[in-house]
Formats: C-alpha cells, sequence, structure tokens
C-alpha cells in the first residue's frame, strides 16, 4: 500500500518551496519530494576590478521559506522521483530514487532546469570569475567591457541584444546554425557595430588568470584565434529538469512543461511552476511568485475535490 498524500510537490527549489508554505498553510497532508530545501539561489559573480557578489534578489526569502516549511513540513523526502504516473480515479503515482511509490491526488512539478554547457577547458574553473550562464543575471556588471555569446538560437540573440547598450564590443559564435524564431530580427541584432560575428568556430578553450582574460576559437580549416574578453556568456539555453514526466503532460519544443496562468499543466490535478515551464525569465523572484500560484491552484483543485 502506497502513503498517500493531499499533494506531492517535487523540487524543493524556490517554485516548490513557495507552492509547499501555501499547501502546509492551508492544512492539506503534503509531501516534498527533493534531495535539497533552496534549489539554485547562490551565485557569487566576480570580476576583475568588481568585488564579488551574489547577484540573486529573493535569495533571502527563499531561506525563509525553507524554514517556514521545514516547520511545518513532515514528510520531507529527501529522495529524487523518477516517475509520475496518472491512476485511474484521476491521483497520481509518484516512483522514487528508493524504489518507494507515493500516491498524491494532485502533483506539483517544480524540479528547475539546468544550463547547456560548452564542455571545454576553462569552462568550470572560470564559472562566476567572467563565465556565465545566464546574460539577464550578469549583463549589467559588463559595463564597457568586451564579452563573448555563445550559442546561436534565440537565447543567444536575446543576450546580444541586452549586452549591445552595455558591454564594449561583443563577439558572437555559433558553431553551427540552430532554429531561429525570427531571423531578420537576428540580423538586426548582429549587424550593430559593436557585434563581430563568427559562425562556423568553435570554442577551443577559455583562458584567464583570476578571472577570464580571452577565449580560444578554431575553424573549419584548422585556423585558431584568441579573442580578448572578460567574459564568455554561454547561451545554448536550460534543459528543463522533464523526465519524469515527459511522457504525462504537454512540453513546448524546447521541453518546458507548458501551463496556464494558474500554472495547470495539460493534466487534471498536475501543476508546474519555475524554470521546468515555459514561464518568460528564469529568476529566483519569478520562480518564487509562480510557486506561489501553483501552490493556491493546487489548494483550489483539493477544494474543488470535497464538492464532487
Ligand atoms: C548559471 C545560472 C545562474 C543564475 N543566476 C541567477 C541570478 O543571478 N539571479 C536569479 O534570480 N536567478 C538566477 N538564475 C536562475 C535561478 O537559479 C532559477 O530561476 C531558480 O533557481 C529556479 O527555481 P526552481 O525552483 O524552478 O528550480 P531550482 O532552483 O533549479 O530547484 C529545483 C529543485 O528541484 C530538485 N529536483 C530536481 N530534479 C528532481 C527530481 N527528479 N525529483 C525531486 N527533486 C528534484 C532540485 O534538487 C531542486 O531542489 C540562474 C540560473 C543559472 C542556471
Amino acid at each position: 500500500m502506497y502513503q498517500r498524500f493531499d499533494a506531492a510537490i517535487l523540487g524543493g527549489g524556490p517554485a516548490g518551496l513557495a507552492a509547499t508554505a501555501y499547501l502546509l498553510y492551508a492544512r492539506w497532508q503534503v509531501a516534498l519530494v527533493s534531495p535539497d530545501l533552496g534549489g539554485k539561489v547562490s551565485y557569487p559573480f566576480a570580476l576583475r576590478d568588481l568585488p564579488a557578489r551574489d547577484t540573486v534578489w529573493g535569495a533571502g526569502l527563499v531561506h525563509e521559506l525553507a524554514e517556514i516549511v521545514s516547520g511545518g513540513l513532515r514528510h520531507h523526502i529527501q529522495e529524487t522521483a523518477s516517475r509520475v504516473e496518472r491512476a485511474e480515479d484521476g491521483s497520481f503515482q509518484i516512483s522514487l530514487s528508493d524504489d518507494n511509490t507515493i500516491a498524491a491526488r494532485t502533483v506539483i512539478l517544480c524540479t528547475g532546469a539546468r544550463p547547456q554547457r560548452l564542455f571545454v577547458a576553462g569552462e568550470t574553473e572560470f564559472w562566476g570569475r567572467g563565465l556565465s550562464f545566464s546574460a539577464v543575471s550578469h549583463a549589467p556588471l559588463f559595463v564597457d567591457r568586451d564579452v563573448a555569446v555563445i550559442g546561436g538560437g534565440d537565447r543567444s540573440i536575446a543576450a546580444v541584444r541586452i549586452l549591445i547598450p552595455l558591454a564594449r564590443r561583443i563577439y558572437y559564435i555559433a558553431a553551427r546554425p540552430q532554429h531561429l524564431s525570427d531571423p531578420d530580427e537576428a540580423d538586426r541584432v548582429l549587424n550593430h557595430a559593436k557585434v563581430t560575428v563568427f559562425r562556423g568556430w568553435e570554442v577551443q578553450q577559455i583562458i584567464g588568470d583570476d578571472f577570464v582574460t580571452g577565449l580560444d576559437l578554431v575553424g573549419i580549416n584548422g585556423e585558431v584565434r584568441r579573442l580578448p574578453v572578460e567574459g564568455v556568456f554561454v547561451q545554448y539555453g536550460l534543459l528543463p529538469n522533464n523526465g519524469l514526466i515527459r511522457d504525462l503532460v504537454k512540453l513546448d519544443a524546447n521541453g518546458h512543461v507548458i501551463v496556464d496562468a494558474h500554472c495547470a499543466a495539460s493534466v487534471a490535478g498536475i501543476f508546474a511552476a519555475g524554470d521546468v515551464t515555459n514561464i518568460y525569465a528564469e529568476q529566483v523572484p519569478v520562480s518564487i511568485g509562480e510557486g506561489a500560484k501553483a501552490g493556491l491552484s493546487a489548494w483550489d483543485y483539493l477544494s474543488a475535490q470535497l464538492h464532487t
């Protein structure tokens, strides 16, 4: 017999904590399945002549939510969820990494996303010391500095667009063509006087001392070029952690769970919030807000079931 809950929240980052806090407040029987409480909230970032700073707004609220949740939560299951299945009665069975299964009347998916990496020398070493996976988080630190943007798709074009008014010079590196939703707009952005485009060049390594000082490119004919930059933005995009629910709900072309304005996914009783969804802007304050919405929607869903 499975342990049964009113709600199972999968993922304990900013979105999952906000959702859990609301459902605990409403006194439902809640299970939070997550190896950690807090998710991705600490990103110290430093540049030469710029002291290290954490650019995350809302981290304090995430810690506060973690305290509220750990104070009231009786079922923090410190495992990962591997699969969600819908039962005939409309409830859900959630398989866990310890081979146990739990059941819940509603599920809130808050498993986040991870950045697509380059896998070249220097990438791990200089992460947070000039190398960034999030232009929206770090572009304003690069005023009058030279930077490189690596990508090829919409996310890299958006990064160049927000860097143009800030940075001094922008090198745009696209190893191979990727889908662009608006190729004319991409051309307009890349034709800006501050931008130099390297198409068909691969990044070989990121170099530096205490901070990034440049990157080496290699062309199709083997030619090597060294670009002197203080910033490297890897902008291939984020990979949503959707494996456990991929076959159950509708996803967009990039694998994000499609949610409506109430954070409801395409299957009744499943809600989702934060970076795993198709909501605009991966930022901690946005995820807290989305998690709160998902928690409120699940509360309403559970309450409505009492009258059916
Ligand atoms: C490199 C980088 C830099 C960033 N910098 C900033 C910044 O400066 N400012 C800012 O506001 N935002 C920044 N962000 C974005 C911010 O981290 C996210 O928007 C936010 O953390 C998303 O919250 P979330 O709850 O959706 O997911 P996450 O914070 O990713 O939390 C996901 C949670 O789900 C858990 N989990 C994952 N898989 C499973 C599973 N199968 N079962 C159970 N649990 C699971 C994880 O352990 C974690 O607890 C950055 C993101 C990246 C990648």
